[in-house]
């Protein structure tokens, strides 16, 4: 087993704040945000292809579109997520219909969770989420140390 060393970083106050959803949830994480418009007016947003123009169209927010979830969206957030370029995601993802991304959507979360960042799956923790007083400020999280990894890995 690879024993992974860890270090402290910092999520900064102004987040990078990831928003997915599949298309029976998309006019769930639609209304959500729309409840919530102006807390994510702080931060910046980005999205997978079509969550993004949906926001974009339907709040009149800027957000950052990558391609759609099945095209390969996911996997762009998820490395953005293991380069530290993104704080926060909120993913509405469907638990009652197979995704043709499934291993995408799994990889997704799973870099999320090695990352350390706050996920909400759902709009009741979406709402725990972006109401913590955490959204708005700078906060340690634990991290994997990545040069330390390395190191040990050469000696
Ligand atoms: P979409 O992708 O926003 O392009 O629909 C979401 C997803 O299926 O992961």
């Amino acid at each position: 087993m690879i024993e992974i060393p860890f270090t402290n970083a910092t999520l900064p106050a102004r987040k990078h704040i990831a928003l997915v959803a599949h298309d029976h949830c998309k006019q769930h994480l639609l209304t959500w945000a729309k409840r919530h418009r102006e807390a994510l007016a702080e931060h910046a947003l980005l999205a997978t292809g079509t969550t993004g123009k949906l926001l974009q169209q339907q709040l009149g927010l800027e957000v950052t579109a990558m391609l759609s979830g099945p095209l390969g969206g996911d996997q762009q957030l998820g490395a953005w997520i293991a380069e530290r370029k993104i704080d926060v995601l909120v993913f509405f993802w469907d638990p009652f219909e197979p995704q043709p991304h499934d291993p995408d959507i799994k990889a997704l979360l799973r870099v999320a969770a090695v990352w350390n960042i706050p996920v909400a799956c759902n709009e009741s923790s979406a709402d725990f989420l972006i109401s913590s007083p955490l959204i708005n400020l700078a906060h340690n999280h634990r991290i994997p140390d990545y040069g330390h990894y390395l190191q040990d890995r050469q000696s």
